[in-house]
């Protein structure tokens, strides 16, 4: 029998048959072309940057690079070293990545989330007894730094969203955190894209980086996405714009069928406040913010994944790396400063090849230009339609 990508397996990969059967049974046979491609290189040790676009299946690739670390047993196997850190920007991401590796792991696997926002004294006991270490890169440093999360054990790195990790805003705790690891260890960088910057990261930190890219000819967007536009009438007043904005919202949201939204907004007053009234017409919506406690930022999160709620509104904060698979509709009541983020918001419609909707609002003038040159920048397909036309989205 000949192989061909088509019907391989995970079983064709060196995976141990432990993690071939826990991936069996949370669903997981065939691997995607990432992780086809990234696997088995990842699991000889080599490192990788890992380059495919949104919803491919990155998560799985240093996942299970990570849980074949942690079978290796260790001479002294009375304390239980953490043997992987990896690292995401937001702490949503970071605890998507615990919650992926708890629906795969093997029991002896333990896993554990290290974020902003939490106690570090709990941060500490956890670190007593645990393999995976999932973090934010603040939180992941200070632990570092005062000990309690011990480096002389991490056998692999990994940075999910690279290309956010390695920017200005982190530079300094992606740094330090390097400079308390080890010599001989692996490192992964997951992202969408490729800047110049994570060469010059991987020259400085990394052993021969191998980069396993999957880059489709056309657009980086998301093919199953029906992208369409709405325009509204300019006003100078601001806030009396985004009034117009969400009264159309409220106009159109009975017409719009979905099995989860997501609507994002520049402005965390204002989504908090499309929150509130979305509720109050009695869609179960729920919203997210940084300026949140993190008990409520991780319920809102946890309403989504559950189904609890229809709807969730936020800001950027939950553009990249958030996977709702029961996404499939994306609203958009403004514009995100820079272009690649409005690839991102519309990418969490249409997980791993899954079909959505993405609706963006924007008033004439300004607003549209920038439409405009984000449709010609990405070459994209955006369909314009209005109100009056009783449009038939999916
Ligand atoms: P990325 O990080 O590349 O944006 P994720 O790792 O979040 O994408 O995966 C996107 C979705 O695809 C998830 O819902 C995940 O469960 C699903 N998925 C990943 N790999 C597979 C696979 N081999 N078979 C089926 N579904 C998969
Ligand atoms: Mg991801």
């Amino acid at each position: 029998d000949v192989k061909t990508d088509e019907n391989v397996t995970f079983e064709d990969l060196a995976i141990s048959e432990l993690t071939i059967n826990s991936l069996k049974n949370s669903g997981f046979i065939k691997p995607s072309p990432i992780q086809l491609q990234a696997l088995p290189l990842a699991l000889v040790g080599v490192d990788l940057l890992i380059q495919a676009k949104s919803g491919t299946g990155k998560t799985l690739v240093f996942s299970i690079t990570a849980l074949e670390f942690v079978q290796i047993v260790d001479e002294d196997s009375t304390v239980i070293p953490t043997k992987v850190i990896m690292l995401a920007p937001t702490r949503e991401i970071a605890q998507q990545i615990v919650q992926v590796i708890k629906t795969i792991k093997q029991p002896e696997c333990i896993v554990h989330t290290f974020i902003g926002g939490t106690a570090l004294k709990d941060d500490q006991n956890h670190l007593k007894k645990c393999h995976i270490a999932v973090g934010t890169p603040g939180r992941i440093e200070e632990l570092l730094r005062l000990k309690y999360l011990r480096a002389d054990t991490i056998r692999l790195l990994v940075l999910d969203e690279a290309d956010v990790l390695l920017c200005k805003e982190f530079q300094d705790q992606i740094n330090s955190i390097f400079s308390y690891m080890p010599l001989n260890k692996q490192v992964l960088l997951a992202s969408a894209t490729y800047p110049e910057y994570i060469v010059r990261f991987s020259e400085r930190y990394m052993r021969d980086m191998t980069c396993i890219r999957i880059i489709d000819s056309d657009s980086p967007s998301l093919i199953g996405i029906q992208q369409y536009f709405i325009l509204i009438p300019y006003h100078p007043i601001e806030s009396y714009l985004f009034e117009q904005k969400v009264l159309l919202l409220l106009r159109l949201l009975p017409q719009l069928k979905f099995r989860q939204c997501v609507i994002f907004s520049n402005l965390r007053m204002r989504s908090s406040a499309v929150c509130e009234r979305l509720k109050s017409l009695g869609y179960e919506t729920t919203y997210t913010s940084s300026s949140l406690t993190q008990n409520r930022r991780t319920k809102a999160m946890r309403d989504m994944y559950k189904h609890k709620c229809q709807i969730l509104v936020t800001t950027d904060l939950t553009s990249r790396g958030i996977d709702l698979d029961n996404v499939d509709f994306v609203i958009s009541m403004d514009l995100p400063n820079d272009h690649e983020t409005y690839l991102h918001r519309i990418g969490r419609a249409g997980r791993f090849g899954a079909y959505g909707c993405s609706l963006t609002i924007v008033s004439h003038g300004d607003e549209q230009k920038q439409l405009e040159n984000i449709q010609n920048e990405y070459k994209l397909n955006l369909i314009e339609i209005d109100e009056q036309q009783k449009f038939q989205l999916l």
